[in-house]
């Protein structure tokens, strides 16, 4: 078991080294294959050697080889984020490989959408629609008896949400929504007490922030994607069991 973590671990370092570039590019409209990552202060080209995930920013004390302008912490720090979800998500789920599969497709896409949805107010749709399409062809393969809650999870979860966006015009970002389905995808019943998680933190920050900031702080409005992907994390370690544990409750 402990070999498996820590090859997940590598395995997800690896991974956020590319969610880096998705995160930077995807945004900008920008191809994530090529050209290979460069210094944006002198150009210099990232060489392999540079590029070892976490290893190499801490070798090169978070500075350019070339022209030693400091490179941002954030990229180590979404590397090592990446690492520990993915271990996590093994570590979690460790009798169960298709819930591994759904957990690694699901972390893949929430550290990209999180950073970029913080700092863009936005969830791109090339990530959102990609990983409903890995989400359903992982679960049909691996797991056609957990498909069905999964798909009903998210329908039941996207089809208010669009009736009132599409009633209200602008009640909720599309983007929200469509992160919700992709959840629901991934995670089945669990879903609900993630939801359930993200709209209580996010609200407590909202209010936190308004307390802090005064009404100001609406204007600069914190977006939703992070909290869902948090709830996300929650749903994947606790909802299952949580969901049970509910639905126990009222049958005795
Ligand atoms: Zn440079």
């Amino acid at each position: 078991m402990l070999a498996a973590i820590v090859l997940a671990l590598i395995a997800g370092l690896a991974i956020g080294s590319f969610l880096n570039v998705v995160i930077y590019r995807v945004p900008r409209g920008e191809s994530v294959v090529s050209p290979r990552s460069r210094c944006p202060h002198c150009g210099h080209e990232i060489t392999a050697i540079e590029n070892v995930p976490v290893f190499s920013w801490l070798a090169l004390r978070g500075r350019c080889r070339s022209c030693k302008e400091p490179i941002s912490w954030r990229y180590p720090a979404i590397e090592l984020l990446t690492g520990v979800l993915y271990a996590g998500v093994v570590a979690v789920r460790f009798d169960d490989g298709a819930q591994i599969a759904l957990g690694l497709i699901l972390a893949t896409a929430l550290v990209p959408i999180t950073f970029i949805d913080l700092e863009f107010k936005r969830i791109p749709n090339v990530i959102t629609y990609p990983t409903a399409v890995a989400l359903i062809v992982a679960g049909c393969i691996l797991d056609l008896h957990g498909e069905p809650e999964r798909l009903l999870a998210a329908a039941i979860v996207v089809a208010p949400f669009l009736l009132l966006t599409l009633v209200l015009s602008r009640s909720m970002g599309m983007g929200d929504v469509k992160l919700m389905g992709v959840l629901g995808l991934g995670l089945g019943r669990a879903l609900a007490p993630g939801l359930f998680f993200a709209f209580i933190s996010g609200t407590l920050v909202g209010v936190g922030l308004m307390l802090r900031f005064g009404m100001r702080a609406r204007k600069t409005a914190v977006p939703f994607g992070p909290f869902l992907a948090a709830g996300g994390v929650f749903a994947f370690c606790f909802g299952a069991s949580l969901w049970d544990s509910y639905v126990d409750t009222f049958h005795h």
